[in-house]
């Protein structure tokens, strides 16, 4: 086990307080006792001790007790059952998004919040507009087509009525897909006349061809500057994503889709002491263009605090959206077309250009891909890249791969190619997918996580917050039951045993950041980022959802406790 020295100056800056506390924060040594301790080590060893020494472990099992008689000067946590693990790695999320709704309206539907159809969504957006001034936008997201009484997404006439003096803007669930009322069409200067853009479309009215309001995928970008929030917005959001994030256990947060505005904010937020978990920033597109041509540069003194990760690209779209790109038609079309497939978000050939470009300069590539259409040209594109530019350990990541088939699996083995799954599809969509999406059979094997662990293939599973909550335990129940939020069983075949869907949070998820040397397993010489929960969740795995999150340590240090 090599141990990364520590910067004194990445110390202080997260441990915000005197001098005095950083000395003792130094000499700190804690020992943990008397509970199922989950090492998730190469062998899933469970101990009963666990000792730390400033921000890293020191000693594990018989050894801490050994080491523990050697030197007394020191704090016992008697566990008394409790069972301690490794703190949750996100491998795919959008950081601070989970803090959006500090500041915009939340339009979720059950269970995640309480719209049930478009009317909910005016009166909710009435209100808001009553104490909004005029012309300033007003901006709601989460809102979900499917789970409305009306089963269609809000259009521009519907959200007129809620006010035609602010322009509004509400995204899908997704992110895929915005409505708009007529005041914000005209601020991003959407008329009849305006073109589609390429891997992008503007819905319209068949008659008159004026847009109805609702954009999808490309032509959704001209709203992202709205997602750019000024800078007391800002640290309201990260202030309540991170508090959520470490009641939920989670000791590295991840972006995975970074503009350089947030990069350079996060670092910021950081240096000051305001980031009380570890970051990981996924450069989207622009953001990568940017870093290579050096118009960017991103130099984070601690990068074991916050760091640059892979470069990230958009496959396609969402397939409860309709834009997830399927090599089959989707089991009920959204329109006339019977042999609708969805559609790609990047042309095959630029993708190919773009990975092979990124793969060429050393960076890991990440690609969003959650139709099997689109997880072929991902495939291919990763394998254009390795022929032209052999590189050994490249890590490269399929987000979602969420209809990912056998044989793509099979190349992802060949490839070294890690899936990140979306296992959460199951319980907040499952009903959805197999009636309405994908049909039974295709319902009953997304996100394959069993196939990809028959395979020894190495996966993570993730949340996509602020898609919906961060909650890994949550996650980790839904790739163990398979169950939707109606019950139903989702592909029982496709089931994890509890232990794998936790390392698919803690040491493969550092294994996908290149950080399996510092994280995801209680190990000597690791960080101590840790997770007390009030049972094992190998005890019980059909209630692993309802397992309490007591205890937060990130690098020694409590920053949250029940
Ligand atoms: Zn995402």
């Amino acid at each position: 086990m090599t141990k990364r020295p520590f910067t004194g100056n990445g110390l202080m800056a997260h441990a915000p307080g005197s001098l005095a506390r950083l000395f003792r924060r130094d000499s700190k040594r804690v020992l943990y006792r008397g509970g199922p301790i989950l090492t998730m080590d190469a062998t899933n060893r469970v101990v009963e001790s666990l000792l730390v020494e400033g921000d890293r472990i020191a000693a594990v099992g018989d050894g801490a007790e050994l080491r523990d008689r050697a030197d007394r000067k020191r704090r016992v946590v008697d566990l008394q059952g409790k069972a301690l693990l490794p703190g949750f790695i996100d491998a795919h999320a959008h950081f601070p998004g989970a803090g959006i709704f500090a500041v915009l309206l939340d339009l979720n539907s059950p269970p995640i919040g309480d719209i049930d159809s478009v009317e909910t969504i005016v009166e909710r957006l009435r209100e808001r507009a009553a104490s909004t001034s005029k012309n300033d936008w007003i901006v709601g997201m989460g809102y979900d087509d499917t789970l409305l009484a009306e089963r269609r997404h809000p259009t521009r006439a519907d959200l007129d009525r809620a006010s035609t003096g602010h322009p509004i803007a509400i995204w899908h669930i997704s992110g895929h897909l915005a409505a708009l009322n007529s005041a914000a069409l005209e601020r991003v200067g959407i008329d009849a006349k305006t073109p589609d853009s390429e891997g992008g479309r503007i819905r319209r009215d068949p008659r008159t061809g004026e847009p109805d309001g609702v954009l999808e995928e490309n032509d959704t970008h001209v709203l992202q500057p709205l997602l750019a929030p000024g800078l007391r917005d800002s640290w309201k959001i990260v202030r309540e994503a991170s508090r959520r994030y470490l009641a939920a256990g989670v000791t590295t947060a991840q972006n995975g889709y970074a503009t350089a505005q947030q990069m350079r904010g996060l670092l910021r937020l950081s240096r000051l002491g305001l980031l009380p978990l570890r970051v990981i920033l996924w450069p989207g597109q622009e953001t990568t263009d940017a870093l290579l041509e050096g118009r960017f540069s991103f130099a984070p003194p601690d990068p074991l605090w916050i760091r640059q990760g892979a470069a990230k690209i958009i496959g396609d779209g969402s397939i409860q959206g309709y834009t997830g790109y399927l090599s089959a038609p989707y089991h009920v079309p959204p329109g006339d077309d019977p042999d609708y497939c969805g559609y790609p978000t990047i042309a095959r050939g630029e993708l190919i250009e773009l990975v092979s470009r990124y793969h060429a300069k050393g960076l890991q590539v990440a690609v969003h891909g959650n139709g099997d259409a689109c997880i072929d040209d991902i495939l291919d594109a990763f394998e254009a890249a390795q022929r032209a530019h052999p590189r050994p350990d490249t890590r490269h990541v399929v987000i979602h791969a969420q209809m990912a088939r056998d044989d793509q699996l099979d190349r992802m083995a060949e490839l070294g190619v890690i899936p990140s799954f979306f296992s959460l599809h199951t319980y907040y969509w499952g009903d959805r997918h197999r009636e309405i999406f994908m049909g039974p059979e295709r319902a009953a094997r997304m996100s394959p996580a069993r196939s990809a662990m028959d395979r020894r293939l190495r996966f993570t599973i993730h949340t996509d917050a602020p898609v919906v909550p961060m909650e890994p335990l949550r996650l980790v129940w839904a790739a163990v039951n398979r169950r939707s939020s109606s019950g139903a069983s989702i592909g029982e075949a496709e089931r994890i045993p509890p232990v794998q869907a936790l390392r698919a949070v803690s040491i493969d998820a550092a294994y996908q950041h290149f950080e399996e040397r510092d994280k995801g397993s209680l190990e000597v010489g690791k960080l101590a980022d840790m997770v007390i929960l009030d049972r094992s969740p190998l005890d019980d795995p059909e209630h692993i959802d309802g397992i309490r999150v007591l205890e937060t340590i990130v690098g020694g240090r409590t920053v949250y406790r029940a």
